[in-house]
């Protein structure tokens, strides 16, 4: 906790998706320095971080001399300007930033970032549209979080089926390969659930595993 404290964020580029960034990073208490090369959005932003520049950063001399190189965990949220946002990315990477994330416009732009080493692409229309449609198509899966490989966390309903069940007598791990996590029982949080808890209809299950393994316990398992 403290560590994360003391981690200086720097957000480059202010539009939608850069500005919320900030915005979030700035309420939680953090330090951020925001960069922008349209003077307007430095501007709107000094509110909004602890210190808002105005340059060019593709030009690596700015770059040095807004002291890049001394924050650990830099964003890149140049939307439109894909050739901007990949040379950033480069200096970034070329002068040593621990933690660099980029925000992608389209798949070849991801590509290449993914090549020039970002620690994490993001493509928010494409990652919040596949997720909108997952949660579209499950009545039973509340939330859910992807983890590396293919594993995930997701947070179902407890259906009729399961009712009257302790964890042990479904097996879940033995038939699905999947662990319960927590449950949350008429309203309480059991964030270390044993094999003879019993579970109700709408009791909320957090499970994690495979995709493929989450997604047969919710098809045939609930
Ligand atoms: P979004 O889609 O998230 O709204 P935009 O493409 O509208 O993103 O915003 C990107 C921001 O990045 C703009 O405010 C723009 O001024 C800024 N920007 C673009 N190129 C550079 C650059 N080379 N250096 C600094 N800021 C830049």
């Amino acid at each position: 906790k403290k560590e994360q404290k003391n981690k200086q964020y720097a957000v480059i580029g202010l539009g939608r998706f850069g500005g919320s960034v900030c915005k979030e990073l700035y309420a939680q208490g953090h330090e951020v320095l925001a960069i922008d090369f349209d003077e307007d959005k430095v501007r709107e932003y000094a509110a909004f971080a602890t210190h808002s520049v105005q340059i060019d950063t593709t030009d690596e001399g700015a770059l040095k001399n807004v002291g890049i190189r001394n924050f650990d965990h830099v964003v890149v949220a140049i939307g439109d300007h894909i050739q901007a946002s990949i040379l950033t990315t480069l200096l970034l990477k070329e002068l040593g930033i621990e933690k660099i994330w980029v925000k992608a416009q389209n798949t070849y732009h991801q590509k290449v970032l993914d090549k020039l080493g970002a620690d994490l692409v993001v493509h928010p229309e494409f990652d919040m549209g596949k997720r909108i449609a997952q949660k579209m198509t499950s009545d039973k899966v509340i939330d859910f979080i992807d983890l590396e490989d293919d594993y995930s966390i997701v947070e179902l309903y407890a259906t009729k089926k399961v009712s009257g069940k302790s964890l042990a007598d479904l097996h879940l791990r033995a038939t699905y390969g999947v662990t319960v996590l927590a449950m949350k029982n008429g309203g309480k949080m059991n964030i270390a659930p044993r094999p003879d808890d019993k579970i109700k209809e709408d009791d909320l299950l957090i499970v994690m595993g495979h995709k493929d393994d989450l997604a047969r316990f919710e098809n045939q398992g609930l």
